[in-house]
């Protein structure tokens, strides 16, 4: 399996391990396999009834060529999901006549980042020990990513992990959830200024080849394959449970960054049978308008209750695009530069039909998520999150009784008690994971949104690597 860049129609391919480490491709697109390893009917059934880290790994090993054995990540695997809180990993839940729910928060941060950090940091970290290597992580975070990442990679020996939050811009729980972490190669940064300065500061930092070359930056963020790849599998046991191959499922993805429906698009593209792939969106509306008219126009980011979705470039969009244009990288290098120049693109014709025929979308503002809550909550005494309110909230409009609908609720409702106490008047109660944070020590440097300053933090905090290229 090898790897090429949505901006390539053909020529240099990539390995896994190398897309693995690197993340973004260095013309500036993102790495896609070549070709779409099948998932057939046979291995399908083979897998029906398996444990959740037995199906991820079968689905993983399907892309990483030969950088990983079979039997090292079955391992890899099982470690990740070992300490998730309940034995289906990522259970179902039914919640109306055809409409299910997929509770994909019972990992370690309670979010369905975890799902994929956790063995993308268990892979990277390999992937370094055979290159006598080391990495510096270094990521921005609204308030999820940055609680997985630290967690995927806290006391991992190849690596040091550095993030950067706005300060005072966070929840108190995900401030906890980073800065609680007492590990050396930890390192939370809290930046006076917003989520943009953080991104800002991260991509300067990217940008400074000496720097990068010297502490071995790497990118975790939803645009490293990996982690799609691993997102992938979850839609599958979902479907396996419900009677896939069989029987074909849709689903409903509360959507962001396009990352985790898109691991659904993969995963369709495989084999498995998706009737409907639906995006759901909050006000930050941009992919929902795009798959109903084809225009994709950046606007004003709106902050909400279902803040991991209130984003207005998606980065992920680049790999759809990628898709609809039948591969062909000269078209979605015009496409992003427009964007880049513009804010604005317009698909027609056979891309817009394809884009159509493959999604479906629709949107939930604060108000309907809140009796969304409310309307679950009385219905079957469940607390879903404001993010998975959405999902029900658009799936509901987009039910048949030709095939389940599984909506995918992606965070835990204790991680949102203020939410959930205006929906229904009780906040909930404290997870034990979440609990103990209160009462342990916080370690953050605070930093001024200042590039010199954060390099000199970085050079200073982190381990100079052997210097080796990847191959
Ligand atoms: C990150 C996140 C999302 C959005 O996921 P994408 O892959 O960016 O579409 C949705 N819900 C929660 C709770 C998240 O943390």
């Amino acid at each position: 399996m090898r790897y090429i860049s949505t901006r390539q129609s053909g020529g240099r391919t990539v390995s896994f391990e190398h897309a693995l480490l690197r993340g973004p491709a260095p013309d500036g697109g993102l790495y896609l396999p070549e070709h779409w390893p099948a998932l057939d009917a046979g291995t399908l059934e083979g897998l029906r009834g398996k444990p959740y880290a037995e199906v991820a790994a079968a689905v993983m090993a399907l892309f990483t060529g030969r950088a990983f054995s079979r039997a090292r990540l079955r391992e890899i695997a099982a470690e990740s999901y070992a300490g998730f809180d309940h034995p289906a990993t990522a259970p179902l839940v039914q919640l109306g006549p055809n409409l299910w729910l997929q509770e994909l928060f019972h990992g370690p941060t309670l979010a369905f980042k975890d799902f994929a950090l956790q063995m993308v940091g268990r892979m990277l970290d390999a992937a370094l020990a055979r290159r006598g290597r080391t990495a510096t992580i270094l990521a921005a975070t609204s308030g999820d990513t940055g609680a997985a990442a630290i967690e995927a990679f806290r006391g991992r020996d190849a690596v040091s992990i550095v993030i950067l939050h706005p300060a005072g811009r966070v929840s108190e729980m995900q401030r906890r959830q980073m800065t609680c972490a007492p590990e050396p190669n930890v390192h939370n940064v809290a930046i006076a200024g917003d989520f943009d300065d953080c991104q800002a500061l991260v991509k300067a930092l990217f940008a400074d080849a000496a720097l990068r070359d010297e502490v071995g930056l790497a990118a975790v963020n939803s645009i490293n394959w990996a982690r799609v790849a691993a997102q992938a599998a979850y839609y599958v046991h979902a479907a396996l449970a419900l009677g896939a191959p069989g029987r074909p499922i849709s689903f409903t993805v509360p959507t962001g960054n396009f990352g985790n429906v898109y691991a659904g698009h993969v995963a369709r593209q495989m084999g498995l049978p998706v009737e409907r792939l639906v995006v759901a969106t909050n006000r930050n509306d941009i992919l929902a308008r795009f798959v109903e008219s084809g225009l994709y126009a950046r606007g004003r980011v709106h902050r909400t209750l279902s803040p991991s979705m209130d984003i207005q470039v998606a980065s992920n969009f680049e790999r759809l695009l990628a898709d609809l244009s039948g591969r062909d990288g000269a078209a979605v290098r015009a496409f992003m530069d427009r964007l880049a120049r513009d804010g604005v693109f317009q698909l027609t014709g056979a891309r817009l039909a394809r884009a159509q025929a493959a999604f479906a979308a629709g949107r939930a503002d604060d108000e309907a998520c809140l009796a969304t809550i409310a309307d679950v909550w009385q219905a079957t005494g469940r607390m879903i999150d404001p993010h998975g309110a959405a999902g029900v909230h658009v799936a509901r409009r987009h039910a048949s009784p030709s095939a389940p609908m599984v909506c995918l609720a992606t965070a835990h409702a204790a991680k949102f008690p203020d939410a959930i106490e205006r929906a229904i008047g009780i906040r909930p109660a404290m997870p034990p994971r979440l609990a103990r944070l209160a009462a342990s020590p916080e370690r953050v440097t605070e930093l001024p949104a200042d590039v010199a300053q954060l390099t000199r933090f970085v050079r200073d905090r982190v381990h100079a690597p052997q210097r080796e290229r990847v191959a």
